[in-house]
């Protein structure tokens, strides 16, 4: 079997474009053009493209960026003094701390003085908490574009046994939670889980979060099994590669993401989605 590729970069390109047109039509009917600020601390060359790549994307869907550039030795107190005043600007819909932080921030601090109605990340513990329960919230970015992706195979998650490899805050959990809202049987493995391979060979859904390059053998997944890998790694000849052997595991897979073009594109996308949501449709309190 040869599986079908589920390409995030046309799925993205897609949803960033109901986006713009939902923000046109908006704004014409006086609505207020949504506003993200971007916060960058230090000098991390992959956080400055990461961050120049989210701002270009507001740009495109029309969403107002302002941007805030602090350099690395900007005392803690400063970089919270800034998220507050970004807190009570209402222009500012949707605050995106780019991390990580460097050493001397408390980054658990610097998440939690973002206010939850702004946190279009998700990172914030009374939305991760609000995941937690199930209820509504502004929920992470990769693991909202993780679920688009699994809509577009038309696969019904219901009853299903799916897998998640991974357990951060950022992907794994929340890509476990959001599976089990939609009643799959979730299964979360991590680095101490006897036999991944068996675990592997049941699971009808897969979704790697670990950053070990090629950790998924391709002869372990399950025939007709939909594949997704949020695994981004660089090898040593600079090519990216994600977590699951990806020629190998095409052969068995019904659908699978590519690496790169798969989850990546997907999670500025939700990026924006969020923060049309916060601007717009805001969760409570
Ligand atoms: P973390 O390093 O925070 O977590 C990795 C997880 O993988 C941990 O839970 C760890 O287990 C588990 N793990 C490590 N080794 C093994 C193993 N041998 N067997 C089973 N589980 C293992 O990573 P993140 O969640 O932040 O990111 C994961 C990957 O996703 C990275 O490649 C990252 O670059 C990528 N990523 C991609 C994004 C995108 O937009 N596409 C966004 C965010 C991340 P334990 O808890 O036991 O240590």
């Amino acid at each position: 079997m040869a599986a079908r590729i589920l390409d995030g970069k046309a799925l993205a390109a897609r949803l960033r474009a109901e986006l713009r047109t939902r923000i046109e039509t908006g704004l014409a009917a006086g609505r207020p053009r949504p506003g993200l600020a971007t916060v960058l601390v230090g000098d991390d060359p992959a956080s400055h493209v990461y961050v120049r790549n989210k701002r270009k994307a507001c740009e495109e869907v029309g969403i107002a960026n302002v941007h805030h550039e602090l350099a690395a030795a900007t005392p803690p107190a400063a970089l919270l003094a800034l998220l507050r005043a970004l807190n009570a600007d209402p222009a500012v819909h949707g605050i995106l701390l780019q991390l990580p932080l460097p050493a001397g921030h408390d980054q658990h601090l610097a998440l939690e003085t973002v206010a939850s109605g702004k946190d279009v990340d998700g990172f914030h513990p009374l939305n991760q908490g609000r995941l937690l329960q199930g209820r509504p919230g502004l929920r992470p970015c990769t693991p909202l574009g993780v679920m688009r992706l699994l809509a577009e195979t038309g696969v019904a998650l219901a009853g299903k046994r799916a897998l998640v490899v991974g357990r951060s805050h950022i992907v794994g959990k929340p890509v476990a939670l959001l599976l089990l809202e939609q009643n799959a049987t979730v299964t979360l493995s991590h680095s101490r889980t006897e036999d991944l391979a068996g675990e592997v060979g049941r699971a009808a859904v897969l979704i790697a979060a670990t950053g070990k390059p090629g950790l998924i053998r391709g002869d372990w997944i399950r025939p007709g099994a939909v594949v997704i890998d949020v695994g981004i790694n660089r090898l040593p000849d600079g090519r990216l590669t994600g977590d699951v052997e990806f020629e190998a595991a095409a052969q068995r897979a019904a659908w699978i993401t590519p690496v790169p073009g798969g989850v990546g594109p997907m999670t500025i996308a939700l990026l924006l989605h969020n923060t049309l949501e916060a601007a717009w449709s805001p969760p409570p309190g």
